[in-house]
C-alpha cells in the first residue's frame, strides 16, 4: 500500500506544473472566446480541463527522464509562452502562414512584436521555470511509476479519443496547434500547377475586372434572389446586375472550393496539373492582383501565388480570431490598384459570412435582432443565429455596392464578379455552420455587375449571361465563364 504522504511531492509538483501551463500557455486559446452566462463558461471550462488532462499525460511521461525534462521542458515552455503572449494580447491564431512568416524571416514584423510587456512576460516565464526546475531537482520523478504510468497513458489516449470524436477540437488550440501548424507548413502543398499555356490572347486593351471571392454565402439568403427579408437593398436597386441563384458546388469548405473555382479543375478529371485563372490572364497581358482578408491555406496558396501581386490585409488572424478586420478594409487598396493600369484582374478574398458572424459587420448593419452573443452554438436561439447571419449579408450588400461605385467611376469597361465559395447550414436538420454534408452549403451566391461601357462593348456576352442566369450551373464552369468575360481566347 502506497502511503499518500510519499505521493504528495510528486502530486503537488504535477498540479503546479499544470496550473502554470494553463496560466502561461493553454489558457490563451480560451481567453478571447465570448462567453455568455454560466452554461457557456462551464462548457469551455470543461473543454480546457479535458485539454489540460491530455497535456498532463505528456508532461508526466517527459518528466520520467530527468535530463530530457531539464532541457526539453524549459525550451518548449518558453517557445509556447512566446506564442501564447500573442494569443492572449492580440488573439493571433497559430496557422501555417503565421509560421511561414516566422520561419521565412520577416524581421520587421518580428521586431515590432517585441514590446516591453512581451519582455516582462518572458522574464516571468523564465523565473517560473527556474523555480520549477529547482523543485524538480528535489523530486524522484520515477517514484511509484507503476501507479502513475497507466493513468498518464490514459490521459494521452484522451487526446486521440477526443480528436477522433471531433477533429480539431484539441489540435486547433495551444499547445497542439503549434505542432500541427509546423507539420502543415512542412507538408508542401500537393497542388500541381501548370504555369505555361499554349496561347492566351485578348484584343481588348482596356478592361478592369474585380473578382470578389465570397465566403459562406448562401444564394437563398439574398433579398434579390427572393429571400423574404430584404438583405440586399442596395444591390436590388442596381441596374446591370445579374444574379445566378442556381449555382451548385460539390465542395463545402474553403480549402477545396477555392482551388476549384480559380482553376480548370473539374470533378471528372482531378489528377492532372491545374491551370489557374491568373496564369491565363497574365499571359493575355492582364495585371493580376490578389487582396485577401483571409490567411492563405496551403490547399490554395499556390493558386493565389500565380497572381503578380499578393496583399494580405490581416495576415496573422485566422477566421477563428475574434479580432479579425472587416472586409471593408480591402476597398481602398483595390481602388488605388484600379488606377494603376488599364487591363486588370483584381481578386478580393473576403472573410464574408464566416462564423463568428458578429465579427463580420458593424452596428450600423445590424438590421435584424436579437443577435448571437456567444460562440457556443447550442446555447443560441435559431432566430438569433439567422439574424446575425443575415446581418452579414446586409454588410456584403454595402461592400459590393461600394465596389460597384468605384468601378462605375472608371471610364474603362468594368465588371464585378462575385462568387461565394460555398453556403452555410442554418438549422436545417439540426445542422449549423459548414464543412459537413448537406445541400444547404452547396448553393453559393453568384452575381455579376457590368458597366455601361462593358455592356456596349460586349453585348453578346451580356446576352449569354442573362440567358443562363436561371439555369442550373456548377462551379466547374466558373473558370471558363470568367475568362470569357475577360475577353480572353486561350488554349491550355
Ligand atoms: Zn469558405
Amino acid at each position: 500500500m502506497v502511503k499518500f504522504q510519499s505521493l504528495k511531492p510528486l502530486i503537488f509538483f504535477h498540479l503546479l506544473v499544470n496550473v502554470l501551463i494553463v496560466f502561461f500557455i493553454t489558457g490563451a486559446s480560451y481567453f478571447h472566446i465570448p462567453l455568455e452566462g454560466f452554461k457557456d463558461t462551464a462548457v469551455y471550462m470543461m473543454h480546457l480541463v479535458a485539454l489540460q488532462i491530455t497535456v498532463a499525460g505528456f508532461v508526466y511521461v517527459l518528466s520520467l527522464i530527468p535530463w530530457v525534462f531539464r532541457i526539453v521542458f524549459p525550451l518548449l515552455f518558453v517557445i509556447y509562452a512566446c506564442f501564447s503572449f500573442w494569443a492572449y494580447t492580440q488573439d493571433v491564431s497559430i496557422t501555417p502562414s503565421l509560421l511561414q512568416a516566422i520561419f521565412e524571416t520577416k524581421t520587421d514584423i518580428a521586431v515590432d512584436l517585441i514590446t516591453i510587456p512581451y519582455v516582462l512576460f518572458i522574464l516571468a516565464v523564465v523565473a517560473v521555470l527556474f523555480f520549477l526546475l529547482k523543485y524538480y531537482n528535489r523530486l524522484e520523478p520515477k517514484k511509484n511509476l507503476k501507479l502513475w504510468i497507466v493513468p498518464a497513458i490514459l490521459c494521452i489516449g484522451l487526446f486521440f479519443f477526443l480528436e477522433d470524436k471531433r477533429r480539431g477540437s484539441l489540435k486547433n488550440r495551444l499547445p497542439y496547434n503549434l505542432v500541427y501548424g509546423i507539420n502543415a507548413y512542412f507538408e508542401m502543398p500537393k497542388l500541381q500547377l501548370n504555369h505555361e499555356v499554349e496561347y492566351s490572347n485578348t484584343t481588348t486593351d482596356s478592361l478592369k475586372v474585380i473578382l470578389v471571392l465570397g465566403e459562406t454565402v448562401r444564394a437563398d439568403h439574398l433579398g434579390l434572389n427572393g429571400y423574404a427579408r430584404n438583405t440586399t437593398p442596395k444591390l436590388s436597386a442596381r441596374e446591370n446586375l445579374i444574379s445566378f441563384p442556381k449555382l451548385y458546388t460539390a465542395y463545402t469548405y474553403t480549402g477545396a472550393s477555392v482551388p476549384q473555382l480559380l482553376t480548370d479543375r473539374n470533378l471528372s478529371d482531378m489528377e492532372r496539373p491545374l491551370t489557374t485563372l491568373f496564369t491565363v490572364a497574365n499571359t493575355a497581358g492582364y495585371k493580376t492582383s490578389w487582396i485577401g482578408n483571409q490567411t492563405l491555406e496551403k490547399s490554395y496558396s499556390p493558386v493565389v501565388e500565380t497572381n503578380q501581386q499578393v496583399m494580405l490585409v490581416d495576415e496573422y488572424k485566422s477566421e477563428f480570431s475574434f479580432a479579425k478586420e472587416l472586409d471593408g478594409v480591402m476597398i481602398a487598396p483595390a481602388d488605388s490598384l484600379l488606377k494603376t493600369t488599364s487591363k486588370q484582374l483584381i481578386t478580393l478574398h473576403m472573410i464574408g459570412s464566416h462564423w463568428w458572424y458578429e465579427n463580420r459587420y458593424t452596428e450600423e448593419f445590424r438590421k435584424f435582432s436579437p443577435v448571437i452573443d456567444s460562440k457556443y452554438v447550442p446555447s443560441l436561439e435559431p432566430e438569433e443565429l439567422i439574424n446575425s447571419y443575415d446581418n452579414t449579408i446586409v454588410y456584403l450588400d454595402w461592400f459590393l455596392d461600394e465596389l460597384i461605385s468605384v468601378l462605375e467611376e472608371d471610364p474603362a469597361p468594368t465588371l464585378l464578379i462575385y462568387v461565394a465559395d460555398h453556403g452555410e447550414h442554418l438549422g436545417e436538420n439540426g445542422k449549423w455552420l459548414h464543412a459537413q454534408a448537406g445541400e444547404e452549403a452547396k448553393n453559393p451566391a453568384y452575381l455579376i455587375w457590368y458597366s455601361e461601357a462593358y455592356g456596349n462593348q460586349f453585348p453578346d456576352l451580356i446576352k449569354g449571361l442573362k440567358d443562363s442566369s436561371n439555369k442550373s450551373l456548377t462551379t466547374d464552369t466558373f473558370f471558363y465563364t470568367a475568362l470569357n468575360l475577360l475577353d480572353i481566347d486561350f488554349k491550355l
